[in-house]
């Protein structure tokens, strides 16, 4: 059986492992991500597949990481959180261990994952959004990974859904993400918590969970309010979610697709972000009456995606 090895380069852990043709992981390791020090990040790649590859007969490894990856999938273009500007990342991988190499964005290969082995394995057309700190981006077409004309298609995170709207980290304005991330997700629950912004419901709850401090506050206490039926936490996730079900209504215009994946952190949440992003969605749709809605599911591989969907997707 060919094996391959994956490796999801992020920003607090490099993981890896070896995946079989069913997208099984045989074996797996990880490194601290030696932040902000670019060849130090290189060394750990080189290391995590040395040690796997050294066990097991690997044909070939990905490498999935963040930031803007070439058409030829072989030089990080530019990664802002792990201080790589247009890196020549497969031939330093490949040169250091003798295997063939190739680079992917992350959010190509946790979308590649769900697409094979996973959420979407039953559909040709998919888009993914991860819901995590930021909002990620990939896009299945016809059975393929679409890459777009410089390899940076599927930045899905940065479409503007409000013009002038809330400054973004990629400094434009009104971006997705700077709605429907966690971040923002966050930020507005801290607003209400100290008063600063007018939202429905009390934050007694939430205050309570951070000890008292609105800046305390954290997406995974939000999360679990709204489990618990708070009603602030309740609106905060369904306002999410209303941002994410409009976007999803343009991205239905753009590309039909069967399956939207929702993944990253914040979809711990299930149906309470999933119904209103699903209302939302419906209610954007142009035509909505008269034409297949596309079905929104949760991802189902988890922090495994990454290393699976690379692996897999440098056999393709
Ligand atoms: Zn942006």
């Amino acid at each position: 059986m060919s094996l391959s090895v994956g490796v999801d380069v992020g920003g607090t852990k490099i993981a890896a492992g070896v995946v079989d043709e069913k997208g099984a992981i045989i074996a797996r390791t990880r490194r601290d991500t030696p932040s902000k020090d670019a060849p130090a990040i290189v060394e750990a790649i080189v290391s995590v597949t040395r040690e796997l590859a050294a066990e097991h007969d690997v044909e070939i490894v990905g490498v999935g990481s963040a930031g803007f990856i070439d058409a030829g999938r072989s030089r990080v273009m530019f990664a802002p959180n792990l201080a790589w500007r247009d890196l020549p990342l497969r031939d330093q991988v490949a040169a250091a261990t003798g295997l063939p190499v190739v680079v992917e964005n992350d959010a190509n290969a946790a979308a590649w994952a769900e697409f094979r082995f996973g959420a979407a394995e039953d559909v040709n057309d998919m888009v993914l959004l991860t819901i995590g700190t930021g909002v990620g981006g990939a896009v299945v077409l016809d059975g393929a990974m679409y890459r777009g004309a410089n390899g940076i298609a599927g930045e899905l995170g940065h479409l503007r859904i409000v013009p002038d709207g809330q400054y973004c980290g990629c400094g434009l304005r009104g971006c997705l993400e700077a709605y429907a991330s966690g971040s923002a997700l966050v930020r507005n629950a801290r607003a209400a918590a100290s008063g600063s912004a007018a939202f429905p419901g009390s934050p007694a709850m939430l205050l309570d969970m951070a000890g008292g401090r609105a800046e305390g506050i954290t997406g995974p206490m939000v999360t679990e309010a709204a489990q618990k039926g708070d009603p602030l936490a309740v609106h905060l996730m369904a306002e999410l979610g209303g941002w994410l079900g409009a976007a999803m209504g343009s991205l239905v215009s753009v590309f039909d697709p069967a399956v939207f994946v929702i993944g990253g952190g914040v979809a711990d949440a299930g149906p309470l972000l999933l119904d209103p992003a699903e209302d939302a969605m419906r209610r954007s749709i142009t035509g909505g009456t008269h034409r297949p809605h596309a079905t929104v599911r949760l991802a189902t591989l988890g922090n495994d995606a990454g290393i699976v969907g690379a692996a897999d997707l440098a056999r393709t």
